[in-house]
């Protein structure tokens, strides 16, 4: 999406004169790459209007300024559409909240309910996992063993078929033990769909959630704002995780989802193991949707991994807007530690589109290790260097015969830097947080 998206913006800036023609064909190409990408096409058609009316193109100034009011008005709307205005309830540390999980059979419900115990659990919280999904054979057993690889309680049966009767006990045996965070697993199918909505009523009356979380597959596409707004009528929908967001999805069906309930992506899922899992936040989101990168989140990213302190002066030299070979070889160091590259990358403007293609993790890893055994034959006054004619012919040879490779593999890496020179410039500015500043996630 982030693509076809940034495409579009491309070509608009590429035009000489912005005028109607120009934005009509600009937004006529957003609005292909939304509905391609599984936003409902109610919120298409509002979006471009929105935008429509935002940018008077008569009363607007000259060149520059057109682009930057309409890229400002694409991205104020994109967030717009994932804001629905309020925030969700917040559970409060310490203080016994319930929380209810409700999705289709499929969606990620056990997995994301395991997911946002384990979440709190690390930040000091006291959750507990009850199972009411009595509908599907194995659905204890599932959370049992999620729960027990977390060491969390849990609650559930193999005989009990009633989901209120387990639900209550298990809410109030938990409130009970002092657990703060009460999670309610539930069953995603019936033999009818509105027993399931019947059932999910029944359970929310029964244990009073304080939080009722509906969990999106994000792949479902189209029929995402419908399956949302089904949930909504039957239960009071607070908030939304995506699951499957590290797939092919294409991930626009959050946006309905939102719509569809009112309420804001609280988690995004990006895998199946415990770890993979995102706070989500809008700004970052359409930032990265638009190619625009999200500092933020690499860097809270890269924090995680690499302590503040152990973190060589390169920040600091980023923030003064300096950008040089021996950066780029310690950010993709940081990037081979940090596990599947493809969400670090997806993060990084300029990198994703070129070094990472979907479903090629294992060949970007690759690139990455071979760029760095390259820079393995760099002096330190080329890597360290920000003179661009520096790399002279010979440099360039010596450093192919010392690290076994074709002068053209050299000049691949060097074009690499090149491109990535730009989008680093950026970072200028950048307010590097002190040690202990961090925000843990
Ligand atoms: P439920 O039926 O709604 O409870 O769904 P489950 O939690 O059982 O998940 C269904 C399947 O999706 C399981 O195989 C999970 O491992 C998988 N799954 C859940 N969340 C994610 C995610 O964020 N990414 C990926 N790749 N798989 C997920
Ligand atoms: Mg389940």
């Amino acid at each position: 999406l982030g693509g076809s998206i940034t495409r579009a913006l491309q070509a608009m800036s590429n035009a000489t004169i912005i005028d109607e023609d120009v934005l009509n064909e600009c937004l006529k190409q957003i609005t292909r790459a939304l509905l391609q990408h599984d936003v409902h096409i109610k919120l298409v058609h509002n979006l471009q209007t929105n935008i429509k009316n935002i940018v008077n193109l008569h009363e607007l100034a000259a060149g520059h300024n057109k682009r930057k009011i309409i890229q400002q008005a694409i991205f104020n709307e994109l967030c717009k559409m994932l804001d629905p205005g309020k925030p969700s309830f917040t559970p409060k540390k310490g203080k016994p909240s319930v929380v209810m999980f409700v999705g289709l059979q499929g969606s990620g419900k056990t997995t994301s309910c395991t997911k946002y115990a384990y979440h709190h659990q690390k930040k000091g919280w006291k959750p507990a996992l009850v199972c009411a999904d009595t509908f599907r054979a194995g659905a204890f057993d599932q959370l049992k063993q999620n729960a027990t690889k977390a060491n969390i309680p849990f609650y559930g049966s193999y005989t009990e078929s009633d989901p209120l009767k387990i639900a209550v006990e298990g809410v109030e045996t938990f409130k009970k033990e002092n657990c703060d965070l009460i999670i309610v697993d539930t069953s995603g199918r019936h033999k009818q769909q509105k027993d399931l909505f019947e059932e999910m009523r029944q359970v929310a009356e029964a244990t009073k959630p304080d939080l009722v979380i509906f969990v999106m597959d994000s792949s479902i596409g189209q029929a995402a704002f419908d399956q949302a707004e089904a949930f909504k009528e039957s239960v009071a929908v607070g908030a939304v995780i995506v699951t499957k967001m590290d797939g092919h999805a294409k991930g626009g069906g959050a946006l309905s989802a939102v719509a569809a309930t009112k309420s804001p992506v609280i988690y995004i899922g990006t895998g199946e193991h415990m770890d993979d899992f995102e706070v989500f936040d809008v700004k970052p989101f359409v930032s990265r949707l638009l190619g625009m990168g999200d500092w933020s989140g690499l860097m809270n990213k890269i924090q995680e991994v690499v302590p503040m302190d152990q973190q060589p002066e390169h920040l600091q030299k980023l923030s003064e807007g300096t950008f040089t070979l021996r950066i780029m070889y310690e950010q993709f160091h940081y990037m081979l530690k940090l596990g599947p590259v493809s969400k670090v990358l997806s993060m990084l403007p300029g990198l994703n589109a070129e070094l990472m293609t979907k479903g090629q993790e294992k060949e970007s890893q690759a690139k990455i290790k071979r760029y760095m055994t390259m820079m393995d034959s760099m002096t330190n006054e080329e890597l360290d260097s920000t003179n661009p004619k520096l790399m002279s012919e010979s440099r360039i040879m010596r450093i192919a015969r010392g690290s076994g490779r074709l002068v053209r593999d050299v000049m691949d890496m060097l074009e690499e830097y090149k491109k990535l020179t730009k989008p680093m410039s950026k970072m200028k500015g950048l307010k590097i947080p002190k040690k202990g500043e961090m925000s843990s996630l």
